[in-house]
């Protein structure tokens, strides 16, 4: 399964960061990035992670 971040809904906190720091990085400039694709998403607060399972 491949994590979808709605970037409209992401508000850069980093909470996906401080729990799984080998998959998430906020950027200085608040942009999430993506360093791996398969992670829990059910961290995020803001729902802005989805598995897209196709
Ligand atoms: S926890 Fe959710 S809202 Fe916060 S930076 Fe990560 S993806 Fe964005």
């Amino acid at each position: 399964m491949k994590i979808i971040v709605d970037r409209g809904r992401c508000t850069g906190i980093g909470i996906c960061e401080s729990v799984a720091e080998d998959y998430f990085e906020v950027a200085d400039d608040g942009s999430l990035i993506l360093h791996k694709e398969l992670v829990d998403v059910r961290a995020c607060p803001a729902k802005a992670l989805t598995l897209d399972e196709t």
